[in-house]
């Protein structure tokens, strides 16, 4: 899983597929790697 520099928005690249790196949603080309590990979800109570 990836994120977006600029908008922060999630993108999903395969980069065994995929030749261009780049934001679909805003076409940005940099993106930094997230890791599951640091998105916790909470729960509000
Ligand atoms: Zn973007």
């Amino acid at each position: 899983m990836y994120k977006c520099m600029k908008c922060g928005k999630e993108v999903e690249i395969d980069l065994k597929t995929a030749k261009k790196i780049i934001c679909p949603h805003c076409g940005y080309r940099i993106i930094m790697k997230t890791r599951p590990k640091i998105i916790k979800k909470v729960i509000a109570r």
